[in-house]
């Protein structure tokens, strides 16, 4: 189906009217100071999206220009999950560091233009200079610099004359301009530190708004496809290209940034819960960033699909969590096998079963992966005289229409027979540690002739070949929907992560399937990492993707 979008269809007019010699070509500009998250996912499905469905091409653009916050792990962590997500690149991966040498070339002609001079206001004079939104801002005493004295300068700012902060290079543009961006912009400060690719080739580095636009004429960028609060930005972006005498222009286009419920989004404030030990890393499974999603065994098909439904729009929103936990189920119901773990095993003993002993006791049962998906085909359960089952499955005094185990009552397992509760044995505690148990032996799955009404059907694991496992449930990392990002501490929840020691059906373990449902629970993935990699223990660990199912019901649209 044809996305309908505002970006889109101002494409398929500019492809219309055949304006774009060089075709659709966008990028994905992101700055390696952390890894990706979930909003970024936006941005990324619309940018190499479009330009899959126009024929076009994609730029992977490093924004290096802040050497003091960025990092060659996330470069690496960036380009795994762009292509985990399911997009390529090819030959366009670049740095915007691949063009210092240009942006410094234009930079000395604004200068001789008399369009940028060098300012050696501080910080501080410079922000008292800018003004306010109701008020204007003042000249700099710098700003009468001739071009001579500020080419020198200049030159010296690149010759490492200076130290940080001493000089910037501004723009000469306004200052009493309504939009305070076009106040004098900074267009380069000093920092004498190395950077992880240019070394210590320069010392002063560009700003965002002055490196980004000319990147992209650079690259011939068709649609340059930003976030709303870049709208304010899209006249110095402008003014830039022009002052420049760019022989490109690309339009820049913004559209709404995504916001999600329940987590903070911004990769300042995912550091900061890093730093902390808030999570384990980056790519906790509890954080919103693509790693974190990734390894709690979200498939990217759901994250595209997710993506595909929140649309692009010009209205910033913040989505429900339980868009995505619906888009994630729906590509887990029809695919993953169906297994049956244990998470809180409450021991039964089937008192009358044939060999209550010996290493062989027990007998193998067959169970399909999946009722409505024959191709995944069928494995063998264990059922022996020592079953696990959930301790929620049984209740001592039952409330009434109960479905599941209690006294006197009967219940099938499934795909194995069906049982009696006669006797709970419990500790000194009072606590129900065991349920001895009849089984009927002529009402095994499939060729049941016993005539027996059980009250339900439970999920269960043998106890002698059940394997144990970490199974590890991740709720909301906050309480509240709109977490207050300056004090994230308040309203952390201290539940996010529940681990239980499970028991899994081997065929499970066994199996190459990386996810499952656990039948009656929810979904889970088999995390790659397992436990930390400091413990020697293979111990299997399973990450709730998501739970059956809740009322989320996705509008129309
Ligand atoms: P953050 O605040 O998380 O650091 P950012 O915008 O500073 O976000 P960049 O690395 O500069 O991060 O972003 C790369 C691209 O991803 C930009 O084009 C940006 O507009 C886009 N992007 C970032 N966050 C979102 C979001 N929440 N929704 C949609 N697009 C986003
Ligand atoms: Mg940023």
């Amino acid at each position: 189906m044809e996305k309908n979008d505002f970006i889109r269809n101002r494409i398929r007019e500019d492809v219309a009217q055949g304006t774009l010699e060089q075709g659709v070509i966008t990028r994905f500009p992101p700055e390696p100071n952390g890894y990706l998250h979930i909003g970024h996912a936006k941005s990324i499905c619309l940018n190499f999206g479009v330009a899959n469905e126009f024929g076009g091409k994609t730029f992977l653009r490093f924004d290096d220009t802040n050497p003091l916050k960025e990092d060659d792990e996330f470069v690496d962590a960036i380009q795994d999950d762009v292509r985990w997500l399911g997009f390529e690149w090819d030959d366009r991966l670049t740095y915007a560091s691949d063009y210092f040498q240009q942006l410094f070339d234009f930079a000395v002609q604004l200068i001789k233009d008399g369009k940028a001079y060098v300012c050696s206001q501080t910080p501080d004079e410079m922000r008292v200079g800018r003004g306010t939104l109701t008020e204007p801002g003042v000249n700099s005493p710098y700003r009468g610099r001739s071009v001579e004295e500020n080419l020198v300068l200049f030159e010296g700012m690149r010759a490492g004359e200076f130290a940080d902060g001493e000089h910037v290079l501004r723009a000469r543009i306004d200052m009493s301009s309504p939009n305070i961006n076009l106040r004098d912009p900074v267009f380069y400060r000093i920092r004498n530190i190395h950077h992880q690719r240019t070394g210590d080739t320069w010392c002063i580095y560009p700003m965002y708004d002055y490196t980004h636009c000319v990147c992209d004429a650079l690259e011939q960028i068709s649609h340059s496809l930003c976030t709303l609060e870049f709208a304010d930005h899209r006249p110095l972006y402008n003014w830039v290209l022009e002052n420049i005498n760019s022989n490109y222009h690309p339009p820049q286009i913004e559209f709404s940034r995504l916001g999600l419920e329940y987590t903070v989004m911004s990769k300042r404030f995912l550091a900061q819960l890093v730093a902390d030990g808030v999570v384990s890393g980056w790519d906790d499974p509890r954080m919103p960033t693509i790693a974190g999603l990734r390894r709690r065994g979200i498939p990217a098909s759901a994250i595209r699909d997710f993506c595909d439904r929140i649309g692009v729009t010009k209205q910033d929103n913040t989505v429900e969590m339980g868009l995505l936990d619906f888009c994630v189920r729906t590509q887990l119901e029809p695919a993953a096998p169906r297994g049956m773990a244990v998470l809180e095993p409450l021991k039964v003993t089937l008192t009358n079963y044939p060999d209550q002993g010996g290493e062989e006791a027990g007998e193998w049962v067959d169970g399909v992966w999946h009722q409505q998906n024959d191709e995944l085909g069928t494995r063998k359960l264990h059922f022996g005289p020592t079953l696990y089952i959930e301790r929620s499955d049984f209740e001592e005094v039952p409330p009434k229409k109960y479905k599941r185990l209690s006294p006197g009552e009967m219940v099938r397992l499934r795909y194995g027979y069906i049982i009696r509760c006669d006797e709970v044995i419990k500790n000194a505690a009072g606590e129900v540690v065991e349920l001895r148990c009849f089984y009927a032996p002529d009402s095994k799955s499939g060729s049941d002739t016993s005539g027996l009404k059980p009250k339900g059907v439970v999920h269960w694991v043998s106890a002698s070949e059940g394997i144990p496992a970490l199974v590890r449930e991740y709720g909301y990392l906050f309480t509240v929907a709109q977490p207050d990002k300056n004090d994230m501490a308040a309203t952390l929840n201290a539940d996010s992560m529940v681990e239980h020691t499970a028991f899994v059906e081997p065929a499970v373990v066994a199996s190459d399937a990386a996810r499952f449902q656990f039948e009656r629970q929810g979904y889970y993935y088999r995390d790659p990492l397992g436990l930390s990699a400091d413990v020697q223990d293979d111990t299997p660990v399973f990450n709730r993707i998501v739970t059956l199912r809740d009322s989320y019901k996705p509008t129309q649209g």
